[in-house]
Order: C-alpha cells, then sequence, then structure tokens
C-alpha cells in the first residue's frame, strides 16, 4: 500500500478527534518513529509503499488515539530539551514549559562553577536532571522520585542520555531533613488542584500517573512547604531553589518562599502563564 492512501485514512480516522493540524503531526511522528519516513521524504518520494505488517501498526496506533492515550506513549519515547526520553503510564510526559525551567537554569549556571551538586525533586522520567547533566558535565546531580517504576524509567533515560544520576527512592514529604548540601535544588511536584480538572484533556486525565500531578484543593501547596523547608537547610549559602508552579498560585507560591527567607522571582512561560518560581537562599552568619 502507499503510504499517501494510508495517510488519508489516519487523516479520515481521526477528524472528529483532533485538529486538522495535530492529527497531522501524529501521522508524521508514527511515520519516523515505525520507519524512519520524515515528512521531508514522504514530499520528495510521494509514491514511498509500506507493507501489509506495517500498515498494520498505523492500525493499532489509530484505535489508541482514538481512546485518547499519548502520541508519546504509543511511540514509547519523547523529546526534551533537544534529547530522548523514554516514557510509559508511571511518568509524566515531559512538558514544554519545562524546558523553560531548565533554560532558565541552565542561563544561570552555565558560565560559573560546573562542579555543582544539585538535587531534582520528584524527577519522574528524569527529563530535568538529565538534560541538566547534560549540560552541565561537572556537576553531581542527585534525583529523588516515590515511585520505583518512575525511578526505573529514569534510570533508562540517564543511561540512553550517558549521563550518571544518584537515583534515590523517597517519599520527600516523610523526610525531616536532606542529608546533603546543594548548590540548586529544582523541582517540578504535583501542582494540579481537583477543581482544575475540568480545564484538563483526557489524554493528562486517563494516561498520566495522578500521583505525579494532582494536590487537594484545601492544601495545593503542600509539596512547595516542604520541599522550601528542606531547602532552606540544605542549599548552601546563596544557592538556588527553582520551581515549576501552578499559574493560579503564583503569588501564594512565591510570598511563601519569602517568609522563608528567599530572594524571589516569577517567570511566564511560552503561553504566558508564571509558570516558574527561583529563590535564592540568603543565610545570615
Ligand atoms: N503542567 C502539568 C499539566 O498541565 C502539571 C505538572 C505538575 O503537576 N507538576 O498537566
Amino acid at each position: 500500500m502507499k503510504l499517501k492512501v494510508q495517510k488519508e485514512i489516519f487523516i479520515k480516522a481521526l477528524e472528529n478527534d483532533y485538529p486538522a493540524e495535530e492529527v497531522l503531526s501524529f501521522f508524521f511522528l508514527l511515520t519516523e518513529a515505525f520507519f524512519g519516513i520524515k515528512r521531508i521524504d514522504l514530499a520528495l518520494d510521494p509514491e514511498v509503499e509500506i507493507d501489509e505488517i506495517q500498515a498494520g501498526k498505523f492500525g493499532s496506533a489509530l484505535s489508541r488515539l482514538k481512546n485518547h492515550e499519548p502520541i508519546q506513549h504509543i511511540i514509547g519515547e519523547t523529546e526534551f530539551f533537544g534529547l530522548i526520553f523514554k516514557v510509559d503510564r508511571n511518568v509524566l510526559v515531559p512538558r514544554p514549559e519545562t524546558e523553560e525551567l531548565v533554560q532558565w537554569i541552565l542561563d544561570d549556571f552555565s558560565s560559573g562553577n560546573n562542579a555543582l551538586k544539585i538535587l531534582d525533586i520528584g524527577t519522574g522520567s528524569g527529563c530535568i536532571a538529565i538534560s541538566l547533566a547534560k549540560n552541565l558535565p561537572q556537576a553531581k546531580i542527585s534525583a529523588i522520585d516515590i515511585s520505583e517504576k518512575a525511578l526505573e524509567i529514569a534510570k533508562i533515560n540517564a543511561e540512553i542520555n550517558k549521563v550518571n544520576l544518584d537515583l534515590i527512592q523517597q517519599d520527600i514529604l516523610e523526610l525531616e531533613k536532606l542529608l546533603q548540601n546543594f548548590d540548586l535544588i529544582v523541582s517540578n511536584p504535583p501542582y494540579v488542584r481537583e477543581l482544575e480538572k475540568k480545564e484538563m484533556h483526557r489524554n493528562v486525565l486517563e494516561y498520566d500517573p495522578p500521583t505525579a500531578l494532582y494536590v487537594k484543593d484545601e492544601n495545593p501547596l503542600l509539596f512547595y512547604y516542604k520541599i522550601t523547608k528542606l531547602a532552606k537547610n540544605a542549599l548552601k549559602s546563596g544557592g538556588k531553589l527553582y520551581f515549576e508552579i501552578n499559574q493560579y498560585l503564583a503569588k501564594e507560591t512565591e510570598e511563601m518562599m519569602q517568609e522563608h527567607g528567599f530572594k524571589t522571582e516569577l517567570r511566564r512561560d511560552i503561553f504566558g502563564n508564571f509558570r516558574m518560581l527561583k529563590g535564592e537562599l540568603i543565610k545570615v552568619i
């Protein structure tokens, strides 16, 4: 069968489920993942053929997309900060906003002393820790997660990207204090309130791991509060704490950090929402 015929079938099958542009992008993500055929290849050779087994792969991807399974789960991997990450239901699919947080950290630290000690709390796929490790090769990076299964994925991702991470299984809420000092602590903890679920898409609601996302409406800053307290004791003087935050709770999160003695800065993401917060610890000695 000609690939261009398969393309028409694919577009028709999903036309009521997703916007047309998104369907097209799914199609080419799949042709590249399955057969190494890129958009440009099909443009250059519109007559390219696929066999029955290959066409069958499309059939299964189609039914998964109809169930709103994330394309990243179907392919089994995604790109983040120019690197490849394996993903499945045990980890949050890395988001483009989080790339901006990584970029902010690199802008702050790339030119300085690279022998940094860094901690990533709630690492999931490892996307933040691994992107930092790749770009700050002298840094010593530890990454904590509550989920053993997430840590297995983070370990594979560290191997794929050829970096060393110290991976630690730990429920941060149970931790009294961090046992080492750090120059930099970063976290993208759960921050979506139950009341915000109605804004979310099925691919997130049904397939991302709930422990990575949700907090109770009554106590949405639970993780921020705990991590700020831990960081206050574990950061070296002048050390920095970076958070990805809930856009609707930016002010409260910032004030909470200030109350703990941090000098803060908020930043918006590409979508114009307050999404990142940095705190610099001013220690009085
Ligand atoms: N930004 C993510 C989302 O929209 C939430 C990430 C988180 O809770 N840490 O689903």
